[in-house]
């Protein structure tokens, strides 16, 4: 349904797509992940057929988007990272204004109702778009790019600056969207595409440096738990018993005390749950276990495995076009760029504006 190949963006000796090429199938949810900077809007604006490419194609249901840039657009609703709206016209004024520019032919009361009902802006119908909270404009935005029902819906950064409940409002719009339309959420925010897409493409600096179904990526991070343990022993010996223990990939001592029990990284081996056999085992040594927390993992851990992990799966394989990755440098670059945007992001949540 979407091809884009050998993708290339350049803007003046800034290369901000640099070969990007994957396919996407009718009715896919897909989220386009990666940090700041990475190329994400520039590719959906070329996608979305509001920026032209340096090189490469772009193909919706065989259409050139160059080719045929208004047949294009009408099976495309987008949502870009600026929604389009209008401050001062009231949301009904604005989404007539969107119906009249697109085309539509389709009954205009009933479409708009129906669309108003999906995204849930019944509400606040008449009232003008300047005074409506963050969530309510995003959802304005959905409503605009869902007029003339288009098969295909681009969400570009869709929940940036939304509160929590906001956020989770606008990720259960988007899975319902998915259920009949193909979906492209992109994003910098890892739980976000977890929490809605079937696929992830991971793109870093113009690259596309993985693309895996989710619950591939999912058993990655789940195959790896990392727990602080504390235990009552000699510190030499037991961090010897620990390190000796096949079901256990790594440990560490950590400096912490809790009366006589000393603190410990440890974490299983992969897909392996070792807590029960540890108790046992601790427990006949006669070294007490009084503490077991799990500590998830940092986002810099999930990419670096993410990408180890697909290395691993890619290998033997045949090499599928779509499963390109790079070397350690990339790995380490991405988780970094990562932990920055998602630092800034959290700078940057709204206060919750009471509206909703
Ligand atoms: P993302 O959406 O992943 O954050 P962008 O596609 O917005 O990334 O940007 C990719 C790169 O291209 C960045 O380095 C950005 O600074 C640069 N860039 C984006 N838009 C422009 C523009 N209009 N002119 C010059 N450089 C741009
Ligand atoms: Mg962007």
């Amino acid at each position: 349904m979407i091809k884009i190949d050998h993708l290339v963006k350049h803007y003046g000796a800034n290369c901000a797509v640099d070969d990007i090429s994957f396919e996407i199938a009718r009715g896919e949810i897909v989220g386009f992940l990666g940090p700041n900077g990475a190329g994400k809007s520039t590719t959906m604006n070329i996608l979305a057929g509001y920026l032209s490419s340096t090189a490469g194609r772009v193909m919706i249901d065989d259409l050139n988007v160059l080719d045929e840039p208004l047949e294009v657009k009408r099976r495309i609703g987008y949502l870009p990272e600026q929604p389009p709206l209008y401050p001062d016209m009231t949301v009904e004024e604005y989404l007539i204004f969107v119906y009249n520019l697109k085309g539509c032919t389709f009954n205009r009361t009933k479409h708009l109702e129906e669309i108003c009902d999906v995204v849930k802006i019944k509400d606040v119908y008449k009232r003008v778009i300047r005074n409506l909270s963050k969530g309510y404009r995003q959802r304005v935005g959905i409503a605009q790019a869902l007029i003339g029902n288009p098969p295909v819906i681009i969400f570009d950064e869709p929940t940036v600056g939304l509160d929590p409940k906001q956020i989770i409002e606008i990720r259960n719009l988007i899975r319902t969207l998915g259920k009949d339309h193909t979906v492209i959420l992109s994003t910098h925010i890892l739980q976000e595409v977890q929490a809605v897409c079937d696929r992830i493409i991971i793109i870093n600096k113009g690259k596309v440096v993985a693309d895996e179904l989710t619950e591939n990526i999912n058993r990655v991070i789940d195959g790896n738990h990392r727990y602080r343990v504390k235990i009552c022993g000699p510190q030499r010996e037991v961090m010897s018993m620990l390190n000796a223990r096949s079901d256990i990939s790594f440990v560490e001592s950590l400096p912490d005390r809790d009366g006589d029990a000393y603190a410990y990284l440890v974490e299983s081996a992969p897909n392996v749950d070792m807590r029960k056999s540890l108790f046992f085992a601790l427990a006949q040594k006669g070294w007490a276990m009084i503490g077991m927390e799990p500590l998830g993992m940092s986002l810099e851990d999930v990419f670096i495995s993410i990408v180890d992990k697909t290395n691993e799966l890619g290998k033997g394989k045949k090499p599928g076009k779509n499963r390109r990755l790079r070397g350690a440098a990339l790995e380490q670059d991405l988780a970094q760029s990562i932990i920055d945007a998602t630092a800034e992001q959290q700078k940057n949540i709204a206060p919750y504006e009471g509206e909703e």
